[in-house]
């Protein structure tokens, strides 16, 4: 297996993390760099929320609830009960007190003056993580989702708030043009001898790492085999949005459309075993198990995957 080759990864959040901790165990740490979408990051009473970022985070250092797959393993929630029951703040984005620490900390370090790449590499470093976390970009480049029933909404409204119900009629991310690329995202791109799409959500966690500007150009021209793993199985989502996203733009739910969606930068797709094989000129597939129910499936489908590429004869 690719023990010795530099892997970047790029993700969102839960469907993202699984894969990330099947590959954390299969190889080296120090190889990985994970480039995390940002655009679901919000202010919240004050404090800096990066979801996805905290998502990976907490999954790779053994913190994650593993039941919901986010927030912190056995956190209460006082500081929210607090703020409801004495101060009738509604506490309709969900905030563990064992959480709150993080974006505590976050905001602390960026009211600073730090960058979100400097801070981020703080806190994972605190927590012990050896593989490098980045966020996609500095600046701030809010998803915001035009809904039919509601109009356009911040994305942690549309999410959490209004529990993804409304129809989607589009997604704009918002500032995308004037973000740069960090230094650090193109260092790991450039020496990256593999780069991963994660089965994320492609919409809502994947488009806005892609609209960053160079980005895309930066895969395209990447000598390293650019491969993304299908987040649809069967027809349907693992979890969340991303199968009644397809619906509402009109798409059919099925891997197909994904790898049609990410374009001419993907040299291979991993899709499941499950789905109906597809065929696009100039893209290698494979299908394997990649519905990760537990520690064992994410390894699995980490070394399952690496090892395909390995045996691609570039
Ligand atoms: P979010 O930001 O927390 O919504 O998470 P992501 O964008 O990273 O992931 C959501 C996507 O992950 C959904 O489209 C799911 O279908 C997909 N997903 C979640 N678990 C799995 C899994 O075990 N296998 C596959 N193939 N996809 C998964």
């Amino acid at each position: 297996m690719a023990l010795d080759k530099n892997i970047a990864v790029l993700l969102g959040g839960v469907g993202g993390a699984k894969l990330a901790s099947g590959l954390i165990e299969a190889l080296p740490p120090e190889r990985l760099t994970f480039i995390v979408n940002t655009g679901d990051d919000f202010w919240h009473l004050g404090l800096k929320i990066c979801p996805d970022l905290d998502t990976l985070m907490y999954t790779l250092a053994g913190l994650v609830n593993p039941d919901r797959g986010w927030g912190v393993i056995d956190d209460t929630t006082a500081a929210l009960d607090s703020l409801a029951r004495h101060y009738q703040v509604e506490p309709w984005f969900r905030l563990g007190d064992k959480d709150l620490a993080t974006h505590l900390l976050r905001t602390h370090w960026l009211r600073q003056g730090r960058s979100l790449t400097e801070v981020t590499t703080c806190l994972a470093g605190r927590l012990s993580l050896r593989a490098a976390i980045l966020p996609m970009c500095d600046a701030e480049v809010p998803t915001m989702v035009d809904t039919l029933e509601r109009g356009e909404l911040g994305f942690q409204e549309y999410f959490v708030k209004y529990a993804w119900a409304p129809v989607i009629r589009a997604i704009r991310h918002q500032n995308c043009e004037s973000a740069r690329l960090p230094q650090p995202v193109r260092e790991a791109l450039e020496d990256a001898d593999i780069v991963l799409i994660a089965p994320s959500n492609p919409w809502l966690s994947l488009a806005p790492i892609l609209a960053i500007p160079g980005l895309r150009d930066l895969l395209q021209r990447a000598a390293a085999p650019v491969v993304a793993v299908t987040p649809i199985i069967a027809g349907e989502a693992v979890k969340g949005p991303t199968a009644k996203i397809m619906r509402e733009l009109g798409l059919e739910v099925c891997a197909r459309e994904v790898a049609s969606f990410y374009g001419d930068i993907l040299d291979g797709f991993v899709d499941d075993r499950r789905n109906e094989p597809f065929a696009i000129q100039g893209l290698r597939t494979i299908q394997l198990n990649t519905l990760m129910k537990d520690q064992r499936d994410k390894v699995a489908l980490a070394r399952a995957t690496l090892d395909w590429i390995g045996s691609w004869a570039l």
